[in-house]
């Protein structure tokens, strides 16, 4: 990951270092504690079900601007309406995934499974859409209105008024549009004046740093458990350093309940007593704490509704419909699906994952995701998303367009193609801008910076259509401990990075939403030497917001 000597950083909520002798007790504590609330995961090196390791944490919380913090809280209701409108527009999804089936064997799969039920009909109507916005802060970065991004051309564009313009066509060189976007252009550097004369006065590096979208989920949005989590043990060290005057910066966190009142909403939409809340999972559940907390959620909230958990392989063999098209699993009758599996290859062992997929889609019970929900989160949709004018397809309010466009940065589509093309020239000349992305979740797919070339040369023209590239975000770097299970006691202060994510609930059918709304958040936080930070994966640990 690219981070230097100039790399802002964010000041910390509290003096760091801490005194040796006080770390070594506050983190002894802070690791029972993390294990005894249930901020654990199964140990993937010494597996077994009976026993939690914690998860990795950073001990005090990490600095995020306020502004920035609550401008994304405030987007995603507007964020869920959009992706609910992108689901239910077959000719986009259609379009835009045309060149990656051809050669993407996982996502044909998927788009396959979407024609056979645009084909017959869709049983079920209404979505549950649980989903996460992703964002990193981008150090130092302009802002850019959608029309400076639509009216400037390509990379020069983005030379000309700083990283993320990116995403341009070519201009059309209108009058009034240059005009206006210099005027833009000068409002931007005035603010830039304002804000860097706000940071000498607070000493605070914040007033440099925007957020800038890394990705959307639309399937198997986690850490809605493990984000309130990271809070608590977060707020239970202040206290014990003595700083429990700081804790109302922490913002509060219902993840867990809005994720689970979701599930119980559709479940209410369903409207059967008896039906359960059905949640499939992969073969052997690592990160099970984010799972079986939102079970005993729903089970202790609302004891008549049960949640039965099953793999994909087991509802190929118990799973039927009955005469409704309602999924039957045995005798049960299943009112909501919550997908936690399902989103790689891996998860699909032979046709028979496949087919129960299928079933599932042409059933009547409410997906989260159904298949088209699946489909528009995938990188090649955020990718079309990005282009200039396609928000407004989607979207009415041109104010709601503008704030949305500002949170992409530069992604660039390598189908084959003039555009395709000149993108993959581009990344050949200029690796160490990009990241480049395949149509795949769960971390660990991407490829960084100055591997790319390599990477893009033993592709074929139209295998280059599988990914996308995207302008690497430059997050300022926060400082502090990390602690991992076996890790260094006491722990060492590093250079860190953040990822927030935003989880927001949307249901509803093609024609109507029926609840939308913003379901609270959490912060994933790595080195800054690394690329990825996943936490399930090892590189990443649990933390949450501090707003300064
Ligand atoms: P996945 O769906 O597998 O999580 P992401 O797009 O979130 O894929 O990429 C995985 C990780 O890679 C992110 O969590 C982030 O750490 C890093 N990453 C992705 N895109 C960018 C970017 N544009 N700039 C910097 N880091 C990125
Ligand atoms: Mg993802
Ligand atoms: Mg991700």
């Amino acid at each position: 990951m690219s981070s230097d000597a100039n790399t802002p950083v964010l000041r910390n909520c509290i003096r760091l270092p801490l005194p040796e002798e006080e770390l070594l007790e506050v983190t002894a504590k802070a690791k029972d504690y993390a294990i005894m609330h249930g901020a654990a995961m199964r140990s993937k090196t010494a597996f077994s079900p009976d026993s939690l390791n914690f998860a990795p944490f950073v001990l005090v919380p990490s600095s995020f601007p306020r502004k920035e913090f609550e401008k994304a809280v405030a987007l995603q209701p507007i964020i869920n309406r959009l992706m609910h409108n992108v689901a239910h527009d077959e000719e986009f999804i259609t379009t835009t995934l045309a060149e990656t089936i051809k050669v993407d064997e996982f996502t044909a799969n998927l788009f396959n499974i979407y024609r056979k039920v645009l084909a017959h009909g869709f049983t079920q109507k209404i979505s549950l859409g649980m989903l996460r916005s992703d964002l990193m802060l981008e150090s130092g970065c302009p802002e850019l209105s959608p029309r400076a991004l639509r009216t400037t051309a390509g990379e020069d564009a983005a030379a000309d008024v700083g990283k993320g313009a990116g995403t341009a066509a070519a201009g059309t060189g209108r009058k009034e549009e240059e005009k206006e976007e210099q005027k833009e252009h000068r409002e931007n550097q005035l603010s830039r004046a304002t804000k860097e004369r706000e940071r000498r006065a607070t000493g605070i590096q914040s007033a440099y740093c925007c957020w800038k979208q890394v990705e959307i989920n639309t399937i198997a949005s986690g850490f809605g458990h493990l984000g309130p989590a990271s809070k608590t043990i977060q707020r239970f060290v202040l206290s014990e350093l003595g700083h429990a005057d700081k804790l109302h910066n922490m913002p509060n966190n219902n993840a867990l309940a809005g994720l689970c009142d979701g599930m119980v909403k559709a479940w209410d939409i369903y409207a059967k007593p008896k039906a359960v809340i059905l949640f499939i999972i992969e073969d052997v559940s690592y990160n099970i704490c984010d799972q079986r907390f939102h079970e005993f959620y729903i089970r202790e909230t609302y004891p008549h509704i049960k949640v039965l958990r099953r793999t994909l392989t087991d509802v190929h063999r118990e799973g039927k419909l009955g005469l409704a098209k309602e999924l039957l699993l045995g005798t049960q009758e299943v009112a909501v699906i919550y997908f936690r599996a399902g989103y790689e290859p891996g998860h699909y062992h032979s046709q028979a994952e496949w087919d129960a997929r299928y079933l599932m889609e042409t059933s009547l019970a409410i997906k989260c995701p159904s298949i088209h929900y699946h489909l528009a989160g995938t990188k090649k949709v955020q990718q079309a998303l990005a282009q200039p004018a396609v928000l407004e397809r989607f979207i009415n309010d041109p104010e709601e367009i503008k704030a949305v466009g500002k949170i992409f940065t530069g992604l660039y589509s390598l189908d084959d193609n003039e555009a395709g093309n000149a993108s993959y020239e581009m990344a050949l000349r200029t690796p160490e801008r990009f990241v480049l992305k395949p149509q795949r979740e769960g971390g660990g797919n991407n490829v960084y910076g100055v591997d790319i070339p390599d990477a893009l040369k033993r592709m074929s023209r139209v295998e280059r259509s599988a990914w996308i590239l995207m302008d690497l975000i430059h997050p300022p770097l926060t400082k502090g401990y990390m602690v991992r299970p076996g890790g260094d006691m006491p722990p060492q202060i590093v250079d860190m990075v953040s990822e927030l994510g935003i989880f927001g609930v949307v249901i509803g059918d093609a024609e109507h939403i029926v609840h939308n709304y913003q379901a609270g958040h959490m912060l994933r936080t790595k080195l800054s030497t690394a690329n990825e930070g996943g936490v399930a994966a090892g590189l990443g640990a649990l933390d949450s917001p501090y707003l300064i």
